[in-house]
């Protein structure tokens, strides 16, 4: 059942002069969401980008794994609630909304955390239960965990989780059968796949930009994590590391050469990367660099970004990005594992 892999295609609904935004509920229905995604200056389109937040604790990231890993974690202090307050104070202040892909454990431990992203209208995901890789799962225990995961959300904010992330963008093509395991667990979108090469992740020839995947005879949408191209490469910039250790102009460059071609970005942060005073686990210092390096500097960077540019959660940037793209891009997988031909897309010039 996990073999079906199909078309990748842009969706062509038309939306409608008013209705600019759109998000599907469970049964792909589409239904209007939020007013004013598309914002015109003067005869100018200016984008909005997708916000988003993986909700993790400072001992969770899988770069710690070695040191803490997921047997650890109850012995070890929380610091997760003040950083997602911060988070949330910041969004008020700049009146942005945005995604918050809560990992299972955390939310079961810390209900109130998932609370008080609900009650100020943040869009509410999944990052799985217990912060396992994708391709380190089989099938099977991904689904177990993705049940897990969903539930606990579904109990405390009474709807399920429309988009889900993987630890550490772990959909690759060696875990390319987790998006059907993902659609038939009632998952619309994904926002995993890093089309770049790296040690721990990366799909670097697949689409970069939103698209819609045909998959168990249904479908899911993918929103790829930004990247721009310079020469044949494609360059990320846009959050975690990259973010921490990149200069803000870098940063705000790479958002505005997608959305000068009418592509929204996705920027993704941690609740610990707003957290300076964290503990320090011991490690070689390249290591500490990437992992703790620019921790003073994110909230002032996110701050400037707020004020340059427009953001909204991520399901309603995909939805309204598919909903007014009328490309055909396809893209087929080989199978499992296989090779992935891709079209140029018109919008990825
Ligand atoms: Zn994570």
């Amino acid at each position: 059942m996990w073999l079906n892999y199909g078309t990748v295609y842009h969706t062509s609904q038309r939306i409608g002069v008013k209705e600019i935004s759109v998000l599907s509920d469970r049964h792909g229905h589409l239904q209007p969401v939020t007013e004013g995604l598309l914002h015109c200056s003067g005869q100018e389109r200016v984008v909005v980008n997708a916000l988003t937040f993986d909700v993790e604790d400072w001992y969770q990231p899988s770069n710690l794994d070695p040191m803490i890993g997921y047997h650890r974690w109850d012995d070890c202090e929380s610091r997760l609630a003040p950083s997602v307050d911060r988070i949330l104070s910041i969004l008020r202040e700049h009146h942005v909304k945005a995604t918050f892909f809560v990992l299972g454990w955390n939310a079961e431990r810390f209900p109130e955390v998932v609370h008080k992203i609900q009650q100020d209208g943040h869009e509410i995901g999944t990052h799985g239960y217990r912060h396992a890789l994708v391709y380190d799962q089989t099938p099977s225990e991904f689904a177990r965990d993705m049940e897990r995961a969903i539930a606990v959300l579904e109990r405390l904010t009474g709807q399920a989780p429309a988009g889900h992330r993987a630890a550490s963008f772990s959909i690759t093509e060696r875990s390319w059968w987790a998006l059907g395991v993902l659609q038939e667990l009632g998952i619309r979108y994904d926002s995993s796949i890093f089309p770049i090469r790296h040690h721990r992740y990366g799909m670097p020839h697949s689409e970069r930009l939103p698209h819609t995947i045909a998959v168990n005879g249904g479908y899911i949408h993918e929103f790829p994590i930004s990247t721009v191209r310079v020469g044949r490469k494609n360059v990320p910039f846009s959050g975690g590391g990259y973010f921490r250790l990149l200069p803000y102009v870098c940063i705000a460059a790479g958002i505005r050469w997608l959305n000068r071609r009418q592509q929204p970005a996705i920027v993704y942060l941690h609740p610990w990367e707003f957290d300076p005073h964290q503990p320090r686990l011991p490690m070689s210092r390249l290591r500490a660099w990437r992992c703790y390096g620019g921790l003073h500097h994110t909230e002032k960077k996110l701050r400037a970004l707020l004020r340059r540019f427009r953001f909204a959660p991520a399901y309603d940037v995909l939805m309204h990005y598919l909903g007014q793209s009328s490309s055909q891009s396809r893209s087929v997988l080989a199978g499992a594992g296989g090779l992935i031909e891709s079209e140029v897309n018109p919008h990825d010039v």
